[in-house]
């Protein structure tokens, strides 16, 4: 129930003009006066996250304002594009409806290319209330009826419509209950946090530890629940086994101050022993890091481009004369005059050549082992693997950063509990931001990363920086 005083409000949106600073077309706005010219003054609601926060406007003219009810203006203030506001002015029958929804209410809603029953189940204040000029967004909670999923494999959500699918509060998967590891391993679209305990329960995993790993999720995930065959296919120190993720393992020492996951990925598998017997279709690397009680790095650099040629077990290229390697020198891995943290393969030539420098004569390179029958006669085509997801921690909160299309801009931050609604029935606001920074940021020439500051980059660029967990 709104306060009586808060009929008296009059909100407003505007749907013409625009203003030298503040209002323009889709803003939403109260008034606190009218002048004798016909204008209106008052507090503007803007877009995005903190729209329920109003700044002071400039006069609009009240012929370019079209008045709301305080409902009608919390309603709209959810939907954050301004464009689509106008739009959903321009069906009043729409509009109206919408407006007068209660609980229980059948509704139709567009679900993948189709459109599915559901119920309205609950109006949900949006927002926190921080001062009295706050607005809280309104938003409703839909129940399907349990309904039965189509067999047809759901191809991706394209690149044009994701932003527009996917940005906003309450999207997202809605975090409850220390949920957040699963919630950024798992992001998808709108899911309420009841249908992430049941799925929770159903794994066995209704702990509700803070220490639940992201990485035995997954495990539990994929192989209990998806019956998939291990992503990864590792030889190590010559066995072979299967695994779902992999753990950097180094010593501080090997790696400089700020390492890329490429040297990171090349070092550990150097160091451990450790080939891909087949290229893996999917992977997913952990950082040398426990939780966030460790981090044995201050900040990693990603690498949105992983070239794992070197990683394969099969024919490799000489480093020095692209000739077919023989021999891999773990210790000439750091080496400052040979292109530090790239793996080295040598033919029989070069590989004598390269260690008969007395500062490399004491090393033990190793003979390479190869599959039996792989014609050895062309070097193999160098095989890379695109970054599409990191997992971040702070202060044992996961959050994620997701590409969602091939434009180096395309990129979502998602946080499952990024705000909190305390009535009676608190429940948490998750939020999909668009970080098109991100982009900006990791388009630069690595040694640039390398080089920079995260105290001093954008917001979500220093979290992904200094946060990272799995890549
Ligand atoms: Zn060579
Ligand atoms: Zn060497």
């Amino acid at each position: 129930m709104e306060p009586k005083a808060a009929s008296k409000d009059r909100f407003f949106i505007v749907i013409r003009g625009k203003s030298r600073r503040g209002f323009c077309r889709g803003c939403i706005g109260r008034v606190e006066a009218e002048t004798a010219r016909g204008e209106l003054t008052g507090l503007m609601y803007g877009c995005g996250s903190n729209a329920g926060s109003p700044k002071n406007g400039g006069p609009v003219k009240a012929e370019d304002a079209y008045p709301l009810t305080r409902h009608q203006a919390q309603l709209l203030l959810y939907i954050s594009s301004p464009s689509r506001r106008l739009e959903m002015l321009c069906n009043p029958q729409l509009f109206s409806a919408i407006c007068e929804l209660t609980p229980g209410d059948l509704v139709v809603i567009r679900y993948k290319k189709g459109h599915v029953p559901g119920v309205v189940k609950n109006l949900m204040q949006i927002g926190k209330k921080e001062s009295k000029d706050d607005l809280n967004m309104l938003g409703f909670q839909v129940e399907f009826p349990a309904y039965e999923e189509s067999e047809e494999d759901a191809p991706p959500v394209p690149e044009s419509e994701a932003a527009s699918l996917f940005v906003g509060k309450m999207k997202g998967i809605q975090g409850h209950i220390n949920s957040c590891y699963l919630d950024a391993t798992l992001f998808q679209g709108f899911v309420p946090a009841q249908s992430v305990m049941n799925l929770r329960k159903k794994l066995g995993c209704e702990t509700f530890s803070k220490n639940e790993k992201p990485e035995e999720f997954i495990s539990v995930l994929f192989q209990k629940v998806l019956c998939i065959e291990p992503l990864l296919k590792l030889s190590e120190g010559g066995s072979s086994h299967g695994a779902y993720t992999l753990q950097i393992f180094l010593e501080k020492e090997q790696m400089g101050q700020t390492p890329t996951v490429q040297k990171l990925l090349d070092t550990s598998c150097m160091s451990g022993d450790i080939k891909f017997e087949t290229m893996p279709s999917c992977l997913i690397i952990q950082m040398p890091r426990c939780g966030s009680k460790y981090k044995m790095f201050s900040h990693i650099v990603p690498s949105t481009e992983l070239d794992v040629t070197d990683l394969l077990y099969n024919p490799r290229e000489c480093f020095i004369c692209g000739q077919m390697a023989k021999f891999e020198c773990l210790q000439c891995l750091p080496d400052h005059k040979l292109q530090p943290g790239r793996i080295k393969q040598y033919c029989s030539t070069c590989n004598t050549q390269v260690h008969t420098h007395r500062s490399r004569c004491s090393h033990s390179p190793k003979a390479l082992a190869l599959p039996e029958g792989v014609a050895t006669d062309a070097p193999p085509p160098r095989r890379t693997m695109q970054l599409f997801g990191v997992l971040c921690i702070q202060t044992s909160h996961f959050v994620s950063f997701v590409k969602y299309g091939p434009d180096p801009h395309s990129w979502l931050f998602f946080d499952s509990m990024a705000d909190r609604h305390d009535d009676e029935k608190g429940y948490s606001v998750p939020e999909v931001r668009a970080c098109p920074e991100l982009g900006d940021f990791l388009g630069q020439p690595e040694e640039e990363q390398t080089r920079a500051n995260p105290a001093l980059a954008p917001e979500l660029v220093c979290r992904l920086l200094c946060d990272s967990y799995m890549y």
